[in-house]
């Protein structure tokens, strides 16, 4: 507030003025013309009213202010320019001012003649004069830019304040700070005068060294800003990252007036990334690289892979029978078994290999830069034997062995994938050996894989097609050299492959359980065959046929059997059965009930290939066999070989004395027939007699002999 008393100065000037010069008044002259040229320049705008309220004097700033003309507010009342709704307030207050002699300064808004609505801040003085006369001299300053500029900057405060991210704001001088927000000491747990004494120095905490940061800097000195990831240390000495925008602020003449840096901390985003990362390329099980990281590490062997003298080799580890461990024991012993056994791999070949699990029971090795096999063999030499001690957990003492597969990577390999793949072929082919071995993948495995797979495929579709059929082998006995019977022998026509020997393909059957429909076709044409020579009276008595272990193992066997006997009606001991010696022993109790059902039905059994496993007498005599067949490799030996001879002889011996009948198979020559004879061996089958003939060839084959 302040008052102006010009009635105390109106006073003095007139005495003064009383005793003063032309020079003293030309001088109050100009000092008055001076007033009122400001009066009328300065942006202020002022008005003066008298007690009743009329303007008696306005400014040009207070007319442009209001919008109003001199004329149209002079001699006018106040509230012309004052809204209707404020008017009584306006009134009031004006009323007050004349009573009490000032007013506060004060914010206020109002109306322009065209209806804008301005704030303006306003202060006013009371003007009292010689005659009494009581005016109030009204200053006004249009403030509503300001207002406005103010509620933003107020708004882009709070903004930076409360943002989350870290924001710094310095002069040309990037030391030099002007402003640091609240979020910077959340991020590197300084205090907002701790940062502002290092400027900058916070963000040159991290592991990064001189030349990122100069690198940093030149790029904002050219192109105004540098935008990436920095690794800062906070107070705590912990690391953090953060995506850094660092700008630069410049002129309109481009010159440097500040540096603005905004800083994302996004270290628990860049720790999730890297769970997520591990989780993707890392098992949980066994804590080593999975397959996706196996494959990556060894695609990047192979592209650098150039030394001439070292290869590059993938060993990959099976464990052995795995499955029974979860079936035995539970899932959960399996993944301690198998994080147990990558810690033993992994600790065996630490320094001088990668090792992955790539699921289920299978391991990954990478060897790079191996010398040849022998380098490899130590390896897998180490792997065995770290593996050979049982595992024991909690009294639980579990020993597991390995099938191991090795491929080298060669000019022509494709990629890791091939590697791979070799290397699981390699493994394949240990475990068709029967497992805990090592086999190293080679062109002609590969070869021998494809056939099998090939066989393995069309198998499934070769009766349907036709391709298989029998042929048959006569049986002569021997004194009377009669044809007594004949062995059914299986043969495939493959259409691409020509003639796939049984030998070959039987064990693909018997692995695939193809054997099972392909057995049970073999029973029926063996079956239906003799049932045609019972019609055209051919003196065949029966029919041998061979039968898979697999097919013994099958429960129905003999309900299979009995439905085929029914459906082609022919007597039951027009068909024998052929077993190998070993089939029989593998599960001996229930080869005995077996064939005692089958001896029920009336079926005739042959232990074929006899000599060639471990038969046990005892276990001889409880199964009711009628025939022994001894084995092709002693017959061979008949003659030349001292021991074949008497092993032979022992046999024919040894099957009277049990009662059983017992023929030779595989014979060839005259000599071994006679030999044969002369030990009382009962019958003869084999090439000196006939190959294995079609039926009609066969017929042709008895009639000649009649
Ligand atoms: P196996 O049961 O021991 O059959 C005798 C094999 O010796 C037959 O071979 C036969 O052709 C051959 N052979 C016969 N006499 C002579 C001879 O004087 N000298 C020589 N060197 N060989 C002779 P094949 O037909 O190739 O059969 C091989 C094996 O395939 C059979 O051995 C048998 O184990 C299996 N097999 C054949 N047909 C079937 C079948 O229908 N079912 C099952 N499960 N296996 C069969
Ligand atoms: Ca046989
Ligand atoms: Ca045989």
């Amino acid at each position: 507030m302040k008052e102006f008393d010009m009635e105390q100065e109106n006073k003095e000037s007139l005495e003064k003025s009383c005793e003063c010069s032309v020079e003293l008044k030309k001088e109050l002259k100009d000092k008055e013309q001076l007033l009122n040229a400001i009066f009328q320049v300065t942006n202020v705008g002022i008005c003066v009213t008298d007690e009743s309220g009329s303007f008696t004097i306005v400014n040009d700033a207070y007319c442009k202010i209001y919008g109003y003309t001199r004329e149209e507010l002079v001699g006018n009342h106040f509230t012309k320019i004052i809204s209707e709704e404020n008017c009584e307030d306006a009134r009031k207050a004006h009323d007050k001012f004349f009573n009490e002699g000032f007013e506060m300064g004060r914010e206020w808004s109002v109306i322009t003649k065209d209806g804008r609505v301005l704030n303006v801040y306003s202060s006013a003085a009371l003007l009292k004069q010689e005659d009494g006369k009581k005016y109030k001299v009204t200053t006004i300053n249009d403030i509503t830019e300001f207002k406005e500029t103010h509620n933003k900057l107020n708004l882009v405060a709070y903004a930076l304040s409360s943002a989350n991210d870290g924001i710094i704001f310095t002069t040309a001088n990037p030391s030099e700070i002007l402003y640091i927000n609240e979020a910077m000491v959340k991020i590197t747990g300084f205090t907002l005068e701790e940062l502002e004494k290092q400027p900058g120095g916070f963000l040159k905490t991290g592991p990064e060294d001189h030349s990122f940061y100069a690198d940093m800097w030149a790029k904002i000195e050219k192109e105004g800003f540098w935008q990436g990831e920095i690794r800062g240390r906070k107070k705590n000495k912990e690391e953090y990252v953060a995506e850094l925008n660092l700008n630069r602020i410049t002129d309109s003449d481009g010159e440097t007036t500040n540096y603005v840096a905004i800083l994302n901390e996004i270290t628990e985003k860049k720790k999730v990334e890297k769970r997520i990362q591990y989780l993707a390329t890392y098992s949980s099980i066994t804590n080593l690289p999975n397959r996706q990281h196996f494959e990556g590490t060894l695609s990047k062997a192979i592209k650098k892979h150039e030394n001439p003298h070292g290869k590059l080799a993938t060993v990959m580890v099976d464990l052995d029978r795995f499955k029974n461990v979860n079936d035995n024991y539970s899932f959960a012993m399996g993944n301690k078994l198998l994080r147990a056994v990558a810690y033993r791999i992994r600790n065996t070949l630490k320094d001088i290999a990668t090792v992955a699990y790539l699921g289920e029971d299978h391991f990954g090795i990478l060897l790079d830069q191996v010398l040849g096999m022998n380098s490899v063999c130590n390896v897998t030499q180490k792997i065995k034997q770290a593996l050979s001690e049982p595992f024991i957990f909690d009294n639980v003492h579990i020993s597991i062995t390995a099938s191991i597969g090795v491929s080298f990577y060669r000019r022509e390999s494709k990629g890791s994938e091939d590697l791979i793949s070799h290397a699981e072929k390699a493994i394949a082919e240990a475990k068709r050996l029967g497992g805990d071995c090592m086999q190293v993948y080679t062109i002609e495995m590969n070869r021998k894989l494809t056939r099998r797979s090939q066989l393995e495929n069309d198998l499934k579709t070769a009766i349907k097609n036709h391709e298989l059929f029998l042929v048959y082998q006569p049986q002569i006995e021997l004194q009377k050299e009669q044809i007594i019977g004949v062995e059914a022998l299986i043969r495939w026509k493959h259409p691409t492959l020509g003639m796939v020997p049984p030998d070959e393909f039987i064990a693909i059957a018997e692995e695939t359980g193809s054997i099972l429909p392909i057995g049970q076709w073999v029973i029926k044409t063996a079956a239906e065959q003799a049932k045609k020579w019972e019609t055209m009276k051919l003196p065949i008595k029966k029919v041998a046929v061979n039968l898979s272990s697999v097919q013994l193992k099958h429960d129905h066997i003999c309900k299979v059997i009995k439905e085929i006997l029914e459906e082609v009606d022919i007597k039951p001991d027009s068909l024998e059965i052929e077993l190998t010696e070993s089939t029989m022993m593998e599960d001996i109790k229930k080869s005995i009930d077996i064939f005692n059902s089958l001896k029920q039905m009336g079926l005739k059994i042959a232990v074929d290939d006899f000599g060639t496993g471990y038969s046990s007498l005892s276990y001889l005599r409880k199964i009711p066999i009628n025939k022994l067949k001894i084995d092709r490799s002693f017959i061979m030996d008949l003659g030349s070989d001292f021991e074949g001879s008497v092993i032979t002889k022992t046999i024919i011996h040894m099957a009277k004395n049990l009662g059983f009948k017992v023929i030779a198979e595989g014979t060839e020559t005259k000599e071994q027939i006679q030999y044969l004879r002369e030990n009382g061996c009962d019958e003869a089958q084999g090439y000196y007699y006939s190959k294995p003939l079609l039926p009609a060839e066969l017929e042709k084959f008895v009639l000649s002999k009649r």
